[in-house]
Formats: C-alpha cells, structure tokens, sequence
C-alpha cells in the first residue's frame, strides 16, 4: 500500500530544488554537461536512495536482525554497483544510475520508485532529442518535474480518499443495527422468557453479548491499524473499577501486553489522563517505560494517542503507533477522535438495546405467566403452572406449593424436584411474623433463611421434607390474596434471591395469589349452590342432577344402584315440644351420622324438610338394607339433648328402591323408594322397607 508522509514533501521540494538548479544553471550560462548540473544530479540520487533504502529497514524488517542484516548488505550491494556504473559507463550515466536506483526502489515497493522510474526512463530514453538547445532541455526538465509532483499530488489524495473511506467505514460499523438476541435459539414462541430472566441466562447472554462487543470492538481496531498502516493499534476501555485496560489489540509486535492497566505515572498516557487531550509525538525513541503496551523496545518512533471522553471522563483511550518517524499528523487526530466517539456510541447503543431487550423479555415472561394462570381456575393447575415458572426465574432446585386449610395450616398440592411423595400432607408453618413485612410494603419473598436453620424454624417442614445439603437457603413465599393468606410457597435454593428476581417474584406472587383466592372462591361459591346451607349435605337440585348421571353409570355398566329415602318420625311433635331450633339441631345431627355411616362413593342430600335420601351405587336391596338398618339403630341409640338439658330422643323411617329391579328411570326410583318409606311409617315407624316387598304385596 501506498504510505506518503513528510518525506514525500522532502522528495517534492527536491524535485523543485532540481528544477530551479538546473533553470539556473541555463540561466547564468552554466551549459549543459557541466559539472554542476552532473553533481547536482548525482547529490539528488543518492538522497533519494537513502530516503527510500532506510524507510524500508524502518518500516518492514525491524524485528528481526537477519533481516536488518540482508538490508544493510543489499545497501553495501547497492554502493558498489553505483561506483561500478560510474566507471563504466561515463557517458550519460546519472540517467542510467538513476534508472537503476529507482527500478530498486521501486522492487523494494516503495510508491516513490514509481514516479522515479517513469521520471528516470523519460528522461533516459528522450535524451539524445531533447538535449540539443538549453531552452528545450530547460523547459523539458519543467514538464516532467511537474508531471511528478502532480503525480505525487494525486497519490497524496488518493490517500486522503482512503482515510475518508475508514472514516466511512466506520460510520457504517457504527450506524450498522446491533443485531444480537437474548434468545437462546429457536423461535421467540418457544422461548422461556422467565428462563432468560433468570440470573444464569442473563449470564449467558451477558456473555454472549460481551463476545458479540469485542468481536466489532477487534473489527474497528484491525480496520484501522491496516488503514493508516500503524504498527500497533491498542484499545483501552474503563472496566467496572473504573480502570483503564486493554480491550483490543491488532500489531506486528509479539512482544506486547494488554494486562497492564494505563496509570497517571505512565509519561505519555499520564499527561493524557491528567489533560484529556490527545498526545500526538513524531520522534520518539519508544522506550518501554513510556509506551505502556510493549514489553521489549520495539523502536517505536512515532506515537499518537487520543481519549474517549463521556461527561469528562475518560472511559477509553485509542493508541496507534508506528516505526516511522512523522507517521501520523492532524488528520490522524481527527479520524481517532471520530472513531472513538463511534466506540463510545456503539457501546451506549448495545447497552442501550441490552436493557430495551431485557424489559422485552421480563415483560414476556410475565405476560406468559399471567396468561397461563388465567388458563386454571384448579387450585393443583395454578401450583403446577406457577411452581415450575417461578423455579425457573429464581434458579431454585425444588418447591413446594401448598394451600391454606381450615385448621390455619397448609395442604401440599403441588412439588417439584422433591424427591420424596409429600403431595397431600399437611405443612404447618406458621407465617405470621412474614405478614408484618408485607405490609410494611416490602417484597413477598422476605423470608430466606438458611437450611441448616429450618430444623429450628420451621420444624413441621424439616419432619416432612430435609433438602439436600447443597441446598443452602430456603425461601417462604406468602400467598395473600385480598390481605387473606390463601396458600404458601417453599423454595430450596443454592443461593439467595437477589433484589433483581425479587422485584420481578413479587408480581408473580401477587398473581399466584390471587388466581388461588379466586379459585378458593369459585370453588365456595359453586359449593354454596349445590349444598343445604343447615346441614352441609347436596341439597336437592343437586341430588337431582347427581342421580341422572348415577343412573346412567349404572345403566351403561350394568351395575346395581340403591335409593334410600329418610323421613323423621313424628318430626312435627319434636319441633312442638322442643321448638324449630332444637329441631334444627336434630337434623345436623342426622346428617353427621349419615356421613359418618356412608362410604366415600356413597351420596347423601337433604331432600326436603326434614326428608334424606342417600345413593349407594354398585349396591343392590339386600345390600343398601344393611346400610339402613345400621343407620337407623345409630340413629335410634344417639342420645342427644336439648339445650335445656332434655333428652331428645328420634328415629326415622327409611324406604329403599333399587335399579334394575325397582325401577327403570329417576322418577321410577325416587317414587318407590318413597312409597317404601311409606310403608315403614305404616309399619309403626322406625323400620326400613324395600319397596320390592311392598311392590309383590299389592
Ligand atoms: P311422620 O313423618 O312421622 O308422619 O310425622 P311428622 O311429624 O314428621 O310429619 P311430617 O313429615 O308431615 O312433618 C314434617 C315436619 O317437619 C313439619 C315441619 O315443622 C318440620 N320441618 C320441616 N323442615 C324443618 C326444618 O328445617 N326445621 C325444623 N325444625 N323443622 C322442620
Ligand atoms: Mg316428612
Ligand atoms: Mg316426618
């Protein structure tokens, strides 16, 4: 690549020195061949040899002192040869030893050689035309001197349009979208967001997004460094101490270093730090002690560093340096200071887009969470859906979801990675002190103690369940819904929940608990409409509904199915000598000892005033008889007494009908099991009756 510098403006002023030595000579009559004109000539060569012979060992083959020696042996080549053509060939032989030096120059890819050689072959193979008057010779000398400098000029340019191209591409790297994702792959439908959100994936992608940074970090610096042809280019960046240290790097040295944090007793960096300035130094020696980044002299002679100042600070600075002398100027200063403020943008930019990203995905990961809650109104489906979600965002192991209960303790419905069948018993802890917390308007999760700590805290939980010792820290999470505790959530942990997970836990819990508070509600409010408010039994709407599906059961499996009709002896004497309210408790009583008396497939409902009647599937007449023997002596050994200490003794007649033999549908059953009940009353009462011994009496 082409590299003009000062020294090319030296070259030009020469080439103007030439022109106005040989004006003069033409001028003062000083003719042509005189030995002026030869020995300026030669002067002019031999400079132009050793400029371009020691910036090629200046700038190609440093490192290495084989290859020094080579260049220093070439040039020693090169001095004989002149003095060889010199002798031999008299005649003319500035041109052919200026043709000769610039064909070197030129091997050694050197942009001058180039010119030299055209300048030299014109000038060699047009001689014996144009030297026959001083006046064409002079005005000869004019136009190619001018066609070299304006060459020169053009080369210059078209160096500019390179820098201007960086800056350019720079711009572009810049102003390019930032394009990265905090998903690990797949489509964004498949994502867990709550999975991201957790602070292992936020890691991850931390990282993923810190390799992604670096890589157009690199970019920049290698674009650079091949743009303006600098030995070493080095960029330092504040890390989070605050300190300036190496982030990317592209150079020829080996012998290099970015650990080395920059530190105001560097000479050259110091004086940066302390002005803010950019430092721009064209001859240098290149100690080590002054250029912070090599561990060896490279023989730096040319060094430029300017600093990435946000809001007065500097949170990075660029370095570019070169083994040529005068290797940098303005333009330079200007192209660092565009392309550092480029860095600062990129790194506010993927900063900026990190955080819109992450409240993306934070807000999806609630907005799933929300949806799939709204999806059950089942107490175990909420602790299902909910348990896993919010394992995943606090990278807890295992859980345990449970749910209030009447007795001010807890039911397990729901576990996850517990190791041990614990769904179903009840965990007794007491929460209270957790309450006073929350509603001093702090986070639900508040209360995280330690394992080894849950023995003497929570003793109920440690009997039922002892985590792993791994796990070091358990979390109790509160489930209030309405300022009513509706359930609980126990969370075993390798380590504590950070403030971050809390502030996105604490809306999750806040829609946990009051899904579950619904679901205890619908859940009240659907029991309350199908149960007798006085005795707790099905009342008869339902018993109604509950009878058809019984009877299509049996039907479709073929199975027998009993009806039980209950009515109260003399119910109305008790109401009369005792009063309604005593009665009232007679017909609780009656239902307690219906329930305990059943199995848990039998059904029993309130079916009137003070008429009961009980299902008994899979049980024919002689079956459901026994049943309501046993029932009916209960009822008649109970001892029970009025609030006034009168003993209040009852019985009840029972009526039984059965499917198939009784009956064929619903009403057939109902009504001939009443028709037993009859009976029994007719009877004398306190007696049962099957109504397929009535039925073959009439
Ligand atoms: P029997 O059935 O033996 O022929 O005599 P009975 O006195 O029980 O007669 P009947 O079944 O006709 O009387 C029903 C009585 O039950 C009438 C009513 O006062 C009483 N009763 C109905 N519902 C309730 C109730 O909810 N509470 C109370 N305390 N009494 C009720
Ligand atoms: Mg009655
Ligand atoms: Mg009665």
């Amino acid at each position: 690549m082409l590299n003009l510098k000062k020294k090319h403006i030296f070259i030009i002023f020469l080439f103007f020195l030439m022109l106005a030595a040989t004006s003069a000579c033409y001028l003062f009559g000083i003719g042509y061949g005189s030995d002026y004109n030869n020995i300026l000539f030669l002067i002019f060569i031999a400079l132009f040899f050793i400029f371009s012979i020691t910036s090629y060992i200046a700038t190609k083959i440093p490192q290495n002192i084989k290859n020094t020696m080579l260049s220093l042996l070439i040039v020693a080549a090169f001095m004989v040869m002149l003095a060889y053509i010199e002798l031999t060939f008299r005649f003319n032989a500035y041109s052919s030893i200026y043709l000769i030096f610039s064909l070197i120059t030129l091997l050694f890819g050197m942009a001058d050689g180039i010119i030299t050689v055209v300048y030299a072959a014109v000038l060699f193979l047009t001689k014996d035309y144009v030297s026959s008057t001083p006046y064409g010779r002079f005005l000869f000398y004019s136009i190619v001197s001018m066609i070299s400098v304006i060459t020169i000029g053009l080369l210059v340019a078209y160096e500019r349009k390179i820098i201007d191209r960086l800056k350019n591409k720079i711009a572009t790297l810049q102003e390019a979208p930032v394009e990265f994702s905090l998903k690990p792959g797949g489509k964004v439908d498949s994502v867990q967001y709550s999975e991201i959100i957790s602070d292992d994936g936020l890691k991850k992608e931390k990282n993923r997004l810190m390799v992604m940074l670096n890589e157009r970090l690199f970019n920049i610096v290698d674009t650079l460094r091949s743009t303006i042809h600098a030995f070493t280019v080095i960029l330092y960046l504040t890390d989070n101490d605050m300190k300036l240290k190496g982030r990317e790097i592209s150079s020829n040295s080996e012998w290099i270093t970015m650990d080395k944090p920059l530190s105001t007793d560097d000479p050259y960096i110091g004086w940066i730090l302390k002005n803010k300035k950019s430092m721009l130094l064209n001859e240098i020696k290149g100690d080590i002690k002054d250029i912070p980044y090599y561990t060896r002299n490279e023989g730096i002679k040319s060094f430029l560093a300017v600093p990435a100042v946000r809001a007065n600070d500097i949170i990075g600075i660029i370095c570019v340096d070169s083994l040529e002398v005068q290797a940098f100027t303005d333009e330079h200063i200007k192209l660092l200071t565009v392309i550092s403020n480029q860095i600062i943008d990129l790194m506010d930019n993927i900063e900026l887009q990190y955080k819109l990203r992450y409240d993306m995905y934070e807000k999806g990961a609630m907005y799933t969470f929300v949806r799939t809650l709204s999806h059950h109104i089942d107490a175990s489906d909420i602790a299902k859906a909910s348990l896993s979600e919010i394992i995943r965002i606090t990278s807890a192991s295992a859980g345990i979801f449970a749910t209030k209960n009447e007795h001010r303790s807890f039911d397990i419905v729901f576990t996850q990675n517990i190791d041990k069948d614990i769904v179903g018993k009840d965990l007794f802890i007491d929460t209270e002190p957790m309450h006073d917390g929350i509603l001093e308007n702090q986070l639900s999760v508040n209360s995280q103690v330690m394992t080894s700590q849950i023995k003497l805290l929570y003793p109920a939980l440690y009997n039922l369940y002892t985590p792993d010792k791994a796990l070091k820290y358990t979390a109790i999470i509160s489930l209030r819904g309405k300022m009513e505790e509706v359930g609980l959530i126990v969370l075993f942990m390798e380590s504590t929940i950070n403030e971050r997970i809390s502030i996105i836990l604490d809306t999750l819990i806040n829609q946990v608990s009051i899904s579950l508070y619904n679901s205890i509600l619908f859940d009240k409010l659907g029991k309350l409409a199908i149960t007798d408010g006085l005795t707790n039994l099905h009342n008869h709407r339902h018993f109604q509904e509950y009878l058809e599906t019984e009877i299509k059961e049996a039907i479709r499996y073929n199975k027998p199915l009993a009806l039980l009709m209950i009515d109260i002896d003399h119910f109305k004497i008790l109401n009369d000598t005792h009063g309604h309210p005593q009665g009232d408790r007679v017909l609780k009583k009656l239902s307690e000892i219906i329930m305990q008396t059943i199995r848990d497939v039998d059904y029993a409902a309130r079916y009137g005033g003070e008429e009961f009647c009980i299902l008994l599937p899979s049980t024919d007449a002689k079956g459901a008889y026994k049943t309501a023997e046993r029932l009916r002596k209960k009822i008649e050994t109970s001892a029970m007494k009025s609030d006034t200490g009168e003993a209040m003794k009852f019985t009840i007649s029972i009526g039984i009908s059965s499917m198939p033999e009784d009956a064929k549908n619903k009403d057939e059953l109902i009504l001939h099991a009443d028709k037993g009940m009859y009976g029994s009353k007719e009877n004398g009462r306190n007696r049962t009756t099957i109504y397929d011994i009535i039925g073959s009496k009439e």
